[in-house]
């Protein structure tokens, strides 16, 4: 195959800037495609780019992305080590959930980013990310800080960041979340996974 019809993260996100698969296309500023390393052992994965995010191009840069990268700080990670995206790569007008439609047109991005990675987990935040990538209706609360086996992948469903700056109470459940994760990550690795 020739390097020019391989697919790679920038490929991904050259054709994220320009798509106009959806709707939300007409109302952002920035698409934002994701970012951190190509090879990273963990992927997570939100809702959909807030307004933040949307003026920056870049995922997790608000509040909540502060917090999340202090609990990936806490697994002895830094933020480039591990990869950051989004179910949709548009923001939703008034930060509104994804629609079906916008979720499944934005799909084939996500899958060629978790392709290309290859991660050893991918932890989808929120009831969004979970009913999306884990074909369950089930929430946020019963799943997770458990890991899961779904078509061959291994998901670890998180609380989305945000729930936490609303409800002071579930940053200790995260902190312990994260804590497992890194459990999790040391027995698939045998090592502080990168
Ligand atoms: N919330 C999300 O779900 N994603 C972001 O990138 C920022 C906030
Ligand atoms: Fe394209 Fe996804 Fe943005 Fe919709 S949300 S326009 S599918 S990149």
């Amino acid at each position: 195959m020739s390097t020019q019809t391989e697919d790679s993260i920038e490929k991904v996100a050259g054709e994220v800037v320009l798509c106009t698969k959806c709707r939300l296309c007409r109302t952002r500023k920035h698409a934002v495609p994701g970012e951190g390393s190509t090879t990273a052992r963990v992927v997570f994965v939100g809702e959909a780019p807030g307004e933040q995010e949307d003026n920056q191009g870049r995922p997790f840069v608000g509040a909540a992305g502060k917090l999340l990268t202090e609990l990936i700080e806490s697994l002895g990670l830094r933020r480039d080590d591990v990869y950051i995206t989004n179910i949709v790569k548009c923001r939703p007008p008034n930060n509104r959930p994804p629609r079906k439609d916008e979720a499944q047109a934005c799909r084939p991005y996500l899958e060629r980013q978790i392709a290309l990675i290859q991660p050893r987990v991918i932890c989808p935040m929120g009831n969004s990310a979970i009913h999306e990538l884990m074909k369950t209706e089930d929430s946020v609360t019963a799943l997770h800080g458990i890991p899961f086996e779904v078509d061959s992948f291994t998901y670890f469903p998180l609380y989305h960041p945000a729930a936490a700056l609303y409800t002071f109470s579930l940053k200790k459940v995260m902190e312990e979340d994260f804590r497992k994760l890194g459990a999790l990550l040391n027995s698939l690795t045998g090592k502080a996974a990168t």
